[in-house]
C-alpha cells in the first residue's frame, strides 16, 4: 500500500536491532486518517470470508483493529498482555516472546469473548518472527474458533514470521513489506 510505505519512509526511524520506530502515526501518536485507510484496506482484502470476529494484541494492534472493525461491523477482541487480575480465571492463555523488549510475557483472552462459532481475522500492527500471531493463533485453537487469515501493518520481510506462517498455510496480507532497512534510515520494500 504506497501510502503506509510513503507515511513510512518520511516519518518511520530504524533503530539498531532491526527496530522501525514508527511512534508519529502509529504506536505513539496516531493518524487517524491513514489507520482508518489500513482498516478499510483490510476489509477489500477479507470481505467475503465470514468473518464474525477481529482479534489483536495491546496496545498497538487496536487502532488498526477498531478500523478495520468499523468496516465489517464485527466486535474487536485484544488480547491482554502480562498478568491480569481483572481478566479473571477463565481465560485462553499464550506464553510470547517480545522481540522489542527481548523478553517473554503471557497473553491472555477471556473465554467469554471467544468460542467455536467465531471465524476470527488476526490484526497487527507488526510482523517481525511471528512470534505474537503465533501465540494468537493457540489461543485461538484453544477457542476452537476458526482462523480466517492474518492482517498485518508492516510486515519486515527479512524476519521469518511472515514465510514461516504462509508455508503453513495461513494467509498473511502485509500492507507494507520490507525488504530491507539499514542503520542510516535506507528501507526498501517489497513491491
Ligand atoms: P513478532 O512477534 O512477529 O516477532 O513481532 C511482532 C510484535 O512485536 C508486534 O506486535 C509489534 O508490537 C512488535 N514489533 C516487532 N518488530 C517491531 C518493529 O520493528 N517496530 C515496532 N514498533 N514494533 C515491532
Amino acid at each position: 500500500m504506497k501510502l503506509l510505505e510513503e507515511k513510512i519512509k518520511t516519518c518511520g526511524r530504524v533503530l539498531p536491532g532491526g527496530v522501525l520506530k514508527v511512534d508519529g502515526f502509529l504506536n505513539h501518536q496516531i493518524d487517524v486518517d491513514l489507520i482508518m485507510s489500513l482498516g478499510r484496506e483490510f476489509f477489500d482484502l477479507f470481505r467475503d470470508e465470514g468473518i464474525n470476529k477481529i482479534l489483536t494484541v495491546e496496545a498497538s494492534g487496536i487502532s488498526i483493529a477498531f478500523a478495520a472493525a468499523q468496516f465489517f461491523h464485527v466486535p474487536v477482541v485484544f488480547a491482554k498482555k502480562g498478568e491480569n487480575k481483572n481478566v479473571g480465571k477463565d481465560v485462553y492463555t499464550g506464553e510470547c516472546f517480545s522481540f522489542t523488549k527481548g523478553k517473554p510475557y503471557e497473553m491472555s483472552v477471556s473465554k467469554a469473548y471467544l468460542g467455536k462459532e467465531d471465524s476470527v481475522l488476526i490484526i497487527d500492527d507488526f510482523l517481525a518472527n511471528g512470534a505474537a500471531v503465533k501465540c494468537l493463533m493457540h489461543i485461538l485453537d484453544q477457542a476452537g474458533a476458526s482462523l480466517v487469515g492474518v492482517g498485518i501493518a508492516i510486515e519486515k520481510g527479512f524476519q521469518p514470521g511472515g514465510s514461516e506462517l504462509r508455508a503453513a498455510g495461513v494467509r498473511v496480507e502485509s500492507l507494507a513489506r520490507i525488504r530491507s532497512m539499514d542503520d542510516e534510515g535506507g528501507i526498501e520494500f517489497f513491491d
